[in-house]
């Protein structure tokens, strides 16, 4: 606690993109929030942006849907959310995902409460990659925008491991993006009394194709659990 106190002193609230000085308890200061795009009309199955009314899953998801219950992503990714994004997870910045849990935290718990969540899994990485950065990005938005938003639905890391390193997803084809993936995510054989019969939502950082959260969802599945609903703080352009 007096550390804590002691941390808060020291601490100056700074924009999570430029660094900007901003109030306390504002994710971006005012050019950088200016640049969110709201995701908008979207596929309920995949949270792809829609030209049209989103009440219909789109072409792809028509033709081969991910096994997935939906995605659900605030913002479009890029701008100086992406910047923000991308200083968490390559410039060691760990910091940034407690700047931008109060921008993370409502539409977290909106959506935890409109799938019904009874857990919410972080998507893992791989622990090889895990050493090399010092945290899981997904793991560490996940907590801060979670003890922002008061959640009591729990966050459950340990249901879900990364059992093979894979490629980074960047570059790759869609096709290329779930052969990387195939059976790269397991749920540990003691996970599986707390996913038997649960609705989970998958939280990460950045949704493209969705191949990520289709594998998270099959491991998810295979260990029991009835539901598995995604959520990304951004969507990408697939
Ligand atoms: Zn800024
Ligand atoms: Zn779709």
């Amino acid at each position: 606690m007096i550390v804590d106190a002691a941390l808060s002193v020291l601490y100056v609230p700074a924009c999570a993109a430029c660094d900007a000085r901003v109030a306390r308890g504002q994710p971006l200061c005012a050019p950088c929030a200016s640049s969110l795009v709201p995701i908008g009309a979207a596929c309920p199955r995949c949270a792809e942006p829609l030209a049209g009314p989103a009440s219909t899953p789109c072409a792809r998801c028509r033709r081969d849907p991910l096994p997935l219950d939906g995605i659900a992503a605030p913002w479009r990714y890029g701008g100086e959310l992406g910047r923000a994004l991308r200083r968490l997870k390559f410039d060691g910045r760990p910091d940034v995902a407690r700047t931008l849990a109060p921008l993370v935290a409502p539409f977290l718990a909106a959506v935890a409460r409109a799938t019904g969540a009874d857990v919410i899994v972080p998507v893992p990485l791989h622990w090889r990659r895990r050493a090399a950065r010092g945290f899981n990005q997904a793991q560490l938005l996940l907590d801060h925008a979670g003890r922002a938003a008061r959640l009591d639905v729990p966050r459950r890391a340990g249901l879900l491991r990364r059992v093979r390193p894979t490629l980074a997803q960047t570059g790759l084809s869609a096709r290329e993006r779930a052969a990387n993936l195939a059976g790269a995510l397991a749920a540990p054989a003691r996970a599986r009394r707390d996913l038997v019969g649960r609705t989970v939502l998958v939280f990460d950082d950045v949704v493209t194709t969705g191949a990520t959260m289709a594998a998270a969802a099959r491991a998810l599945r295979a260990a029991g659990a009835a539901a598995v609903h995604g959520f990304a703080v951004a969507r990408a352009e697939s």
